[in-house]
């Protein structure tokens, strides 16, 4: 086994070795660039760059990268070398400051949703100095954000980074009122909890529906599947054991601090939980994670499926974003304190988040919106479609004694008394029962579990930060005209626990009462992610974006356009893919068997007239029935799917490939499967489910 402390982080441009290789003053020019968000001096970037470049060719790297976040929602990278030519025959390695802080890339193949057609089809990439370089496969990565030459956000990072700029610029604020002068900086924090499946890679192979979408479009349920519970938390197989391993090793040399593994739920699944680290480099890492995944699997002829919902019948995979927001002495804001005084701070805090969470439901549930995600989301199994928040038992005392005005009781300490502001101390509930809530507080920190599992985490953290940011800005204009701050703030906490609460609940979310109570809350309930995407660009949330200068109107109807076009093409891909499937392997195989059991009957015939033939009448009349379903199932699809391709407006577009093609897709396969069920394996051109999940 290696030496984890020697090999961790041995291949980031990490702080220490910033210090280490770096003159003094280089070293704290660029650490005040990371805490302030400033602008780096070309000189300084100079210096920087060429002390990364000496040490990334000692760690094997010839090339650099700058490494970014295209709105495709995996990440991009333009190798360049270090060399540059001295001589007619001679090289030397090279790699400017100039280099390093931007890059030139053309942007005409990524998705702009349209802001191509107005601006130049030329983009740039740029330095995020907080967000740590790294050498991987003999190549430098340098994080950098990626625009339009006009400035616009063609990515993810960028409004990620000015959405912790406003979420810190408005939080202190707060905290200057509560006689905070020493933060500078608040800084957000992410841990996100990744899932996933695994499948042998051989398996894998034989079916077009992962290769091409991955997600199995057909397949019958296997005899067994989640009932025992016996897949959570058992023991790992040895070969999935040794593909952890490598992954985690991987993992700890690029500095991230992958902690946790285990069995998740269904079979075949599995969980891996890295430590929190601040939110832009969270973002990173995870990307990092979900791509060491598949690559490590390979080597272990496995394939690691990210998909949502690889498979009907059985859980799919999520993504838990845990968010705080921390000072930078490293105060984490969302621990109750020991003092009452402490108290109030994280009730207003807590008050902001309940406001923010209520107020912009529809962006929460829009960061989390993509067709893979539809799967789950409302399904009975993830997080409901309704966005709500938990709080535990205690914390909802608590709200409701301050918004009735009456004593609070504590069962754990007698009776308390909450006459803000002079809150006395409280225990924080850690316990955390409700699974189902899709937004929980978990002791010292928010647990958002609508994510799915193949997404880029940005964009959830983006809300959050824009939205508590919203909420803080609000509290500061008030408090801070305040003649009495104490007064003040425990109207403000009582005021916002009486308008929001309706966002609290603590119930069954899967349950049918909830979606009623829900809507006679007034809250909302956006069943599809094409519903959740319409609400982009609501004035309300346009001024959000555009007045904490997170994303200008342009780029949130650019975003808009292109979720609604990827909805589009992902379903489209998926449609294509079982006619496809159904066209050339499933009818085919299935006329092949009929054809087996007919000449079966036939020479049985011949050779004892006498014997029944009743079985393989019935197979023949009942799959000759179910084929012709499929078959004209098949071409319906083809109708729809042409003319929902054919529509020129998005939204409309998207609209079509929901409620038109969708369902065809699930008629299709609803066919299928009963033919599955039907039909000799040996005749049979995929490999079951039963084959999926239980032979890796
Ligand atoms: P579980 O959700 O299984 O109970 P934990 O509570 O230990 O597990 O943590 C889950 C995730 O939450 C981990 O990634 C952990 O690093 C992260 N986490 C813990 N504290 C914070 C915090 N202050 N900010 C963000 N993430 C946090
Ligand atoms: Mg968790």
């Amino acid at each position: 086994m290696k030496n984890v402390p020697e090999i961790f982080g041995s291949m980031v441009f990490n702080d220490d070795v910033m210090r280490e290789r770096l003159p003094k003053e280089v070293y704290k020019s660029l650490t005040k660039t990371i805490a302030t968000g400033k602008t780096i001096d070309a000189s300084v970037a100079d210096v920087v760059a060429n002390a990364m470049k000496d040490w990334a060719i000692e760690k094997g790297a010839t090339h650099y990268t700058h490494w970014f976040q295209p709105l495709t929602g995996v990440t991009a990278e333009k190798h360049d070398s270090f060399i540059s030519p001295v001589g007619p025959c001679k090289v030397v390695m090279e790699f400017s400051g100039k280099e390093l802080i931007k890059g030139e890339s053309d942007a005409s193949s990524f998705p702009s949703g349209g802001l191509r057609a107005t601006f130049e089809a030329r983009g740039y990439t740029a330095w995020d100095p907080a967000s740590y370089a790294f050498v991987k496969d003999g190549t430098l990565y340098i994080p950098t954000a990626f625009c339009s030459y006009t400035g616009e956000a063609l990515d993810t990072k960028t409004p990620l980074l000015r959405s912790m700029d406003a979420i810190s610029a408005e939080g202190l604020r707060i905290l200057r009122l509560f006689g905070d002068t020493t933060s500078n900086r608040l800084t957000t924090t992410v841990g996100a909890e990744q899932e996933y499946f695994i499948i042998d890679k051989e398996m894998y192979n034989l079916r077009k529906d992962l290769i091409y979408t991955g997600r199995t479009l057909f397949g019958a349920p296997a005899p067994k599947g989640q009932e025992l519970e016996d897949h959570y938390f058992g023991p790992l197989k040895s070969r999935i054991s040794s593909f952890m391993s490598d992954l985690d090793v991987s993992l700890w040399t690029l500095g991230i601090i992958s902690k946790t593994k285990h069995n998740e739920a269904a079979p075949a699944q599995h969980e891996l939980a890295p430590i929190y680290v601040t939110t832009n480099m969270a973002v990173d890492q995870n990307l990092l994670i979900m791509e060491y995944m598949k690559k490590t699997a390979e080597k272990h002829g496995l394939v690691c499926l990210l998909h949502e919902k690889p498979y009907a019948g059985v859980n799919g995979s999520g993504k838990h974003n845990n968010w705080s927001i921390t000072t930078d002495s490293g105060k984490n804001l969302l621990d109750p304190g020991k003092t009452p005084s402490e108290n109030i701070k994280f009730l207003l805090i807590l008050a902001a988040i309940l406001k923010a969470v209520d107020d912009y439901q529809d962006l929460m549930r829009l960061s989390v919106s993509f067709a893979g995600n539809d799967h789950r989301l409302g399904a009975n199994e993830a997080p409901p479609a309704i966005v709500s928040v938990f709080l535990g038992e205690e914390l909802d005392s608590i709200i409701d004694s301050i918004v009735n005005g009456d004593t609070y009781k504590s069962k754990n300490a007698g009776i308390m008394d909450l006459g803000i502001p002079s809150v006395p101390t409280f225990r924080k509930d850690t316990t955390d029962r409700n699974r189902t809530s899709p937004f929980a507080f978990t002791g010292n920190k928010f647990e958002f579990r609508m994510l799915g599992s193949s997404q880029n985490i940005a964009m959830p953290n983006i809300v959050l930060n824009t939205a508590v940011a919203e909420s803080f800005r609000q509290f500061a204009d008030v408090l801070e005209k305040a003649d009495n701050f104490d007064a003040a703030v425990a109207k403000l906490i009582k005021e916002t626990f009486a308008e929001h609460r309706r966002i609290i609940f603590d119930g069954n979310g899967y349950s049918e009462e909830w979606e009623k109570e829900a809507e006679s809350r007034g809250l909302l309930n956006l069943k599809t992610s094409v519903d959740a995407y319409k609400t982009f660009n609501l004035p309300k949330n346009v001024k959000l974006f555009t007045s904490h200068g997170v994303m200008s109107e342009s780029e949130i109807n650019s975003r808009q356009d292109i979720l609604f076009e990827n909805y589009s093409k992902i379903i489209n891909i998926e449609a294509l893919t079982m006619i496809e499937m159904a066209s050339r392997d499933i009818i085919p195989a299935v006329n092949a068997y009929i054809g087996e059991v007919a000449n079966t009957a036939a020479l049985k015939a011949e050779v004892a007239p006498e014997a029944s033939c009743d079985i393989e009448k019935e197979i023949i009349t009942k799959l000759s029935a179910l084929n012709s379903k499929a078959y004209r199932k098949v071409s319906e699809l083809k109708d729809a799917e042409r003319k929902a391709a054919a529509i020129k407006n998005k939204e409309k577009m998207s609209e079509a490939y929901k409620d038109d093609v969708l369902p065809l897709m699930t008629e299709l396969r609803s066919v299928v499967d009963k033919m599955e069920m039907l039909t000799s394996s040996e005749f049979w051109p995929l490999p079951s489910y039963g084959d999926m999940m239980f032979r890796v």
